[in-house]
């Protein structure tokens, strides 16, 4: 498991500013897999990374001072020191995003085509149900539109 998969999105969206405001200072490489750094903001935080073992990472931050969580700090200094991985985030997740409209669209035309083959009576208890549990201005909306109200 890398950094990234042990990551909240939070974590890793807020690291990936961090990492492109360049708020990470004082890189220090103990070896390939470990290294240290400073986060300077109101305070400054003192970061340790460790790439074969994420969760042995550890931020003197707030969030993830004592617990084994991996805070936008570490993953700011994971993008800062592994080359081309604040990249391969971001095409990652635009991927992801790109598939998943994708397959709505895909599920989209599935339902209408379904709504196409619905009887009458289906199609009656089907909207009947929609107006039981759908928001309220669903309701409203498709009594205003067809003119039903008083
Ligand atoms: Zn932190």
């Amino acid at each position: 498991m890398g950094i990234i998969s042990c990551a909240s999105a939070s974590a890793c969206w807020r690291g990936l500013d961090y990492y492109k405001r360049k708020k990470i200072k004082n890189i220090e490489k103990i070896n390939n897999n470990e290294y240290t750094s400073i986060v300077s903001g109101n305070e400054n935080y003192h970061i340790y990374l460790n790439l074969e073992h994420p969760r042995r990472s550890t931020c003197t931050c707030p969030l993830a001072n004592g617990k084994r969580i991996i805070c936008k700090h570490i993953v700011a200094t994971y993008f800062s020191v592994v080359p081309n991985s604040a990249k391969d985030f971001e095409e990652e997740q635009e991927k992801l995003q790109q598939e998943y409209e994708e397959y709505e669209q895909r599920q989209y035309k599935k339902a209408i085509n379904y709504l196409h083959k619905m009887s009458k009576k289906e199609l009656i208890d089907e909207l009947t149900y929609v107006f039981d549990y759908a928001p309220e201005w669903v309701y409203t909306d498709f009594v205003r539109r067809n003119n039903i109200g008083d």
